[in-house]
This record gives C-alpha cells, sequence and structure tokens, in this order.
C-alpha cells in the first residue's frame, strides 16, 4: 500500500545501496560526510517545506479535482493501471520542462544554481536543492494536477519512483558502460546525468530528464560524455566557499555571483564526437549568458 512513508523508506534504503557503492567502486571519489550532512539538510529543509506545501496545496488542488470531476483523467475511462501509467509518464515530463526552464529563466537559474555549483556530485546531490526553487515547483504543478486530474495517491507514486532514480544518477558510482547503456534506455543513469553537472555550459544544459530517459532524446537535448571521468563538475565562477555551508548555498540566489560559461573540455573524444556530427556543434557564445545568474541580490 503506497503511503507517505514509502518513499522516505523506499529512499533510505536505496541511498544506504548507493553509499555502500560510492565507498568500494567510486568513479569520481572525494565524497566526504561533510558534503553528505549538507546535502541531507538541504533535505530536510526542502521536505518540511514539501510537507507544509504539500498539505496545504497540492492536497486540496487534489480534492477539487475529485469532488468537482476536474481533468482528463476524471472525464474518461480509465483503468487503475492505466491511470498509474498516464501519471507517471505527464509528472515526468513536467519535471523535464520545468528543469529546462530552471535552465532558461534568470530567476530559476539563481536558485538552481545551488544544485550545481558542488564541485562532487554524489547521491545526497538529489536532496540538494534551493527550498524556494522546490516551492515554486510545487506551486507550478497545481495546473498540472487540475488539467490531468490526479489523486493524491499518483503523487505518492510518482515521488516513490523520482527519488531513488533521482539518488541513482547522482551516484558517485563507476557502473559499467554497458549496464549503463541498457538502462539509459530507460531511465536517467550516472553517466547520463553527471553530463548535467559539467561546468561547461553546452552540457550542463543537456539531460534534463528526471526519470525516464528519453525526453532528452526526443527534445533534442541529449548529450554524452564517451570518458565521464574527464568531466569538470561545478559552476565556473563559484569558489568552494558557496558550497561548503548550508548558509551559503541558501543565500546563493542573492550573492550577486554570477556562473560563467565555463571552459571548454579538454577532451580528445568530445572534439572527435563533434567532427563526426555525433554531437551537435556548439558555437562558442559570450562568457556570461543571457540569464546566467544577473545579479538578484539556478
Ligand atoms: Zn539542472
Amino acid at each position: 500500500m503506497l503511503d507517505v512513508l514509502t518513499t522516505p523508506m523506499v529512499a533510505g534504503m536505496v541511498l544506504g545501496l548507493l553509499w555502500l557503492g560510492e565507498a568500494l567502486v567510486p568513479m569520481f571519489g572525494g565524497c566526504s560526510a561533510g558534503g553528505r550532512l549538507r546535502n541531507m539538510v538541504m533535505g530536510a529543509i526542502n521536505a518540511l517545506a514539501s510537507v507544509t506545501l504539500l498539505a496545504a496545496v497540492t492536497v486540496s488542488a487534489t480534492e477539487i479535482a475529485r469532488r468537482h470531476g476536474i481533468g482528463l483523467l476524471h472525464v474518461v475511462e480509465a483503468s487503475m493501471l492505466t491511470r498509474a501509467v498516464v501519471a507517471l509518464v505527464v509528472l515526468d515530463l513536467w519535471h523535464y520542462v520545468f528543469h529546462v526552464l530552471a535552465h532558461k529563466v534568470p530567476v530559476l537559474w539563481r536558485l538552481h544554481q545551488v544544485h550545481h555549483h558542488d564541485e562532487h556530485v554524489q547521491a545526497t546531490s538529489a536532496m540538494r536543492f534551493h527550498v524556494f526553487e522546490v516551492m515554486i515547483q510545487c506551486l507550478c504543478t497545481v495546473p498540472v494536477i487540475l488539467l490531468l486530474g490526479l489523486d493524491l495517491w499518483q503523487l505518492l507514486l510518482y515521488e516513490a519512483v523520482l527519488l531513488p532514480v533521482a539518488l541513482f544518477h547522482h551516484a558517485d558510482i563507476r557502473i559499467p558502460e554497458r549496464v549503463d547503456r541498457v538502462l539509459r534506455l530507460v531511465i536517467v543513469t550516472p553517466r547520463m546525468h553527471w553530463v548535467h553537472h559539467s561546468s561547461w555550459t553546452p552540457e550542463t544544459d543537456s539531460n534534463f530528464s528526471s526519470v525516464f530517459s528519453w525526453w532528452d532524446r526526443l527534445f533534442g537535448t541529449y548529450r554524452r560524455r564517451r570518458h565521464p571521468e574527464r568531466i569538470r563538475f561545478g559552476l565556473e565562477g563559484f569558489e568552494a566557499s558557496d558550497t561548503r555551508t548550508v548558509r551559503g548555498m541558501l543565500a546563493t540566489p542573492f550573492c550577486g555571483r554570477r556562473s560563467s560559461y565555463g571552459t571548454r573540455p579538454e577532451d580528445p573524444d568530445l572534439e572527435a564526437e563533434e567532427r563526426d556530427g555525433r554531437e551537435a556543434p556548439v558555437a562558442e557564445t559570450p562568457r556570461v549568458r543571457e540569464g546566467r545568474g544577473a545579479t538578484m541580490g539556478s
């Protein structure tokens, strides 16, 4: 039976396994207890905000949709399985769209930078989001709930799938390429998502999918690195001191710091892939992009 305790219980077990993997077979190394703790504190703040907002807004939206028969799934006849699949697919598409917006809309990018400016990517990076971004995304999900006529159990189902997959694709684990390749036919894998955490903007602005990997292929935002171990994580323009404290992370959107375009990686394979046309050629643009960290006080 799916309830509000399912997601944290499953996520806790998955996180334990991933920590074991990060200790035994790391791809990059450098995961520290302090870094994990800070990410988890951010996750706890976000969970608190989510639970509060979930009770106040999201649950109300599902109740309004159910009571008044609002939304597609309340109009058409559909089995439980169909409703579950539609909810998973549509909510994941919505996550893809919001993630793209988080990179393209300046005010959202100021918030989303918190997820990107760590120079280490590890399983707990999946929890490292600014609380304002989580709240905005939660509020923006209300129209999706009403349009589709989603019930609470469908939202909980998506969360129960999303969190373990997100922990997995952030994990610093050396998974054989052939295994990763098979998995990423369906879900987002570490080798796919590490590219998204590259400090080079063309790679940062790629691989936006959350659970199902096909959105990036469908919308032309998929990139790969044959040798992901050469990826440099973080955001140029931010120093480690910005990422070392919870206070620094919470203050990031208001610090006035700009993330730069990032240095093009020195990776012969990357150049070969672009020359062969397997990756879309990328034109260098001005060092500070439109929407990249204009001062405010993703
Ligand atoms: Zn992102």
